[in-house]
């Protein structure tokens, strides 16, 4: 685990990794301000990676538009873009080195399945998995015909891992307790690697010693810290801000009617004091609980 108090110190790496799903607003720059300001306070690198790996919602003027507001605002990254497309290989290889263990399965499951299947109890992304191809036997005929997933067997990644912690600047240590999530997929039927994988592999190539998002992603951290664990990666500190949140208590959201940043410069707003205010609203954000 990195072990460092906050304050100077050029190693600081921290990156915005935003999905290319829609235009960024008022929340996601929040994201981006405080990853950015953790790095340069510091004297580190601020990168930006677009976690394009989605295929059925990644939109390419999407990418633009990210790179663009990015721009507008002043929020300058350091060195190029990475792109999670562009890192399926290694995706690929990490798969590969977690079936060797013996820690993976196919799972042929549909979503209707799932929700049959009635004893299914809820964990932090809905039903947990009841576990229903988690004993077939190893069939590369059928999964060459039928597409299928890739699950972790997490009992199994857990008894090989044993105790878990990482450190959130809110919450301090936090002992790693990914067994609410059940056997995550860790490779889609329509995607080559799930977010938790991706974003663990990413975290770790690029050298991310400072991770820097929104509180919705706090649970997800367990499996993060798990995953790291079981492919030798490093673990970041992690800082979980508060959410901007709509007129509902909810994350903020286009249902809200939140201006993208795209909107607010098409009205001829100053993207400096925008900024500004964003800044302010980022403080209260990474202060702020839940
Ligand atoms: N790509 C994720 C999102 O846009 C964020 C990933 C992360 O910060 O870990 O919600």
């Amino acid at each position: 685990m990195v072990n460092r108090v906050s304050g100077q110190d050029d190693a600081v790496i921290s990156r915005f990794a935003p999905s290319p799903t829609g235009r960024l607003h008022r929340g996601h720059a929040v994201a981006a301000v405080l990853a950015h300001d953790r790095a340069r306070a510091a004297g580190g690198r601020f990168l930006l990676r677009i976690e394009d790996i989605d295929p059925g919602r990644t939109r390419e003027a999407f990418v633009e538009g990210i790179v663009a507001d990015l721009a507008w605002l002043g929020l300058a990254w350091d060195g190029p873009v990475l792109r999670q497309s562009t890192r399926l290989p290694a995706y690929r290889a990490a798969l590969a080195r977690l079936r060797a263990m013996g820690l993976l399965y196919a799972c042929f499951c549909s979503r209707a399945d799932i929700a049959a299947a009635a004893s299914a109890p809820h964990g932090p992304e809905g039903s947990v998995y009841p576990g229903t191809c988690r004993g077939l036997a190893d069939d590369p005929a059928r999964r060459a015909a039928a597409p299928h997933a890739w699950r972790l067997d997490m009992r199994r990644a857990l008894a090989l891992a044993g105790p878990l912690a990482w450190h959130d600047s809110r919450a301090g240590l936090v002992e790693a307790a990914p067994a609410p999530f059940g056997d995550v997929v860790l490779a889609r039927k329509d995607a080559p690697a799930a977010y938790h994988l991706a974003v663990t592999i990413d975290d770790g190539f690029q050298g991310v010693t400072d991770v820097v998002r929104g509180v919705d992603l706090f649970a997800a951290t367990h499996v993060h810290r798990l995953l790291q664990a079981l492919l030798g990666l490093p673990t970041p500190l992690y800082h979980h801000h508060g959410l901007m949140r709509g007129p509902d208590g909810r994350r903020l959201a286009k249902r809200d009617g939140a201006p993208a940043l795209a909107a607010l410069r098409a009205a001829g707003v100053a993207p400096a004091a925008l900024l500004a205010e964003i800044r302010a609203e980022a403080a209260r954000l990474a202060a702020a609980p839940g």
